[in-house]
């Protein structure tokens, strides 16, 4: 079988490098097309020196010198050619000798060079979530028109598509509902009062999964699991009343799906994402991961508890904001990444994330999008909002919802 080549946009952060990781076990299988980085410059050059990419992207030329000079340090080898900021990300999504292209840049960031990769007929792998969240309707229209395969990575909706997809047939018949797990976060029973004080060292802890610093805090404040249902929505063509949230501490039960039989399937494994990536990469075949393979003697009990919609009110938001359309998505995805990297720098409180999110949404009239400029412009526009609500401290005291 030929080589196949891929993309990884995003190779330096979790998903990207576990990625490498699955990579690694199979250097016949796959070749490593490009590699792309925006801060860990050193990372990158490791990566590049252990992979062989023909092109790595970088943001600017002050990374491109840094990465130059690493390079040199370390090999007498010709480096890779250097590529530069989105435009770059967007070449090598959708070079012609790339087959697969696994999407892990975190947030807005990654959605054109997403919507590149599906508009040049790839095999999409999607960990970033965030550009479906903001732009399902272009994306999957980009899919369809350009015959690119849409894997998700996002580990709940990967064990849906293990539950759901059939390989020779598509989507199986009789199915019902959709359920997904969520292990609740590091603050699932920490009592509200207690929200104030909580510190980013203590929201980016997650009991179960080691993830980047945005979505850990997203997992602690439901963020993650309200952009999922948006995520799901898209994916599976469902309505946002077919989506159950189960709370699942043991984070093994990765997903299930309810049919009209009274069946319901699941998938269960330990939570580390080079299974779902494996599986990603590998479709229709199996995959070793390197993972470890599920011990169910020892695993311990297996629960499942109903969310609090009023501890963590992100969720039923989510469903609202589907229902809404327009460019509500795209409002509720920029308030809370404008919330989350406030919150990281110090200037928000946990506590504070998603009132803001409800507050940013109240005051935004949606707009019709169809078009990356359309999606692009009300993105902007609500980041404006959230930070100008942040900077004038208007979301505290007195509620603007
Ligand atoms: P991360 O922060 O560890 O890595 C993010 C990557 O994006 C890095 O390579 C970084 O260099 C790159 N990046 C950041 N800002 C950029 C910009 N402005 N331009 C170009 N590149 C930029 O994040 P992660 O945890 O790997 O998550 C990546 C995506 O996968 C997110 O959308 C997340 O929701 C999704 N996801 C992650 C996990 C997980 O276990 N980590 C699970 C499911 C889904
Ligand atoms: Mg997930």
């Amino acid at each position: 079988m030929r080589r196949r080549w891929i993309t990884i946009l995003g190779a330096t952060g979790s998903i990207g490098q576990s990625t490498l990781e699955v990579l690694a076990l199979h250097p016949n299988v796959f070749g490593v097309w490009a590699l792309t980085a925006y801060h860990n410059i050193p990372r990158l050059v490791q990566q590049s020196l252990l992979f062989r990419p023909r092109l790595v992207v970088v943001p600017d030329e002050l990374k491109e010198i840094e990465f130059i000079a690493l390079w040199r340090e370390k090999s007498g080898d010709t480096p890779p050619g250097v590529l530069l900021g989105d435009e770059g990300l967007c070449a090598v999504a959708s070079h012609e000798s790339v087959d697969l292209v696994m999407a892990a840049i975190v947030g807005a960031a990654g959605l054109s060079s997403t919507l590149a990769a599906a508009k040049s007929g790839k095999t999409l792998l999607l960990a970033n979530k965030e550009a479906l969240v903001m732009a399902g309707e272009l994306l999957l229209s980009e899919v369809a028109h350009s015959g690119a395969i849409l894997l998700p990575v996002d580990s709940e909706h990967n064990a849906i598509h293990q539950c759901l997809i059939d390989a020779q047939q598509g989507l199986k018949s009789g199915f019902q509902r959709l359920i997904l797990t969520a292990s609740g976060g590091p603050f699932l029973r920490t009592p509200r009062e207690q929200w104030p004080t909580i510190t980013v060292a203590e929201a980016c802890c997650h009991p179960k999964w080691s993830m980047g610093r945005k979505i850990s805090v997203d997992s602690a404040t439901m963020m993650n699991k309200a952009l999922e249902v948006i995520e799901a929505c898209w994916l599976f063509g469902v309505e946002p009343s077919q989506i159950d949230v189960f709370v699942h501490p043991q984070s093994i039960v990765h997903s299930m799906v309810s049919f009209v039989d009274g069946s319901v399937l699941a998938q269960m494994g330990c939570p580390d994402m080079r299974i779902p990536i494996a599986y990603a990469l590998g479709y229709p075949f199996r995959l070793e991961s390197g993972a470890s393979a599920l011990d169910l003697m020892t695993a311990g009990a297996l629960s499942f508890e109903a969310l609090d919609g009023e501890q963590f009110p992100a969720v039923a938001l989510a469903k609202d904001v589907f229902k809404s359309g327009r460019s509500a998505s795209v409002v509720f995805n920029a308030a809370n990444e404008v919330a989350v990297a406030c919150f990281l720098a110090g200037h928000l409180g946990f506590g504070d994330i998603v009132p803001l999110i409800q507050s940013v949404l109240l005051l935004t009239e949606f707009t019709e999008i169809t078009t990356i400029e359309e999606i692009l412009e009300a993105d902007s526009l609500a980041r404006k909002q959230a930070k100008l609500l942040i900077e004038n401290k208007q979301w505290q005291g007195v509620p603007l919802w």
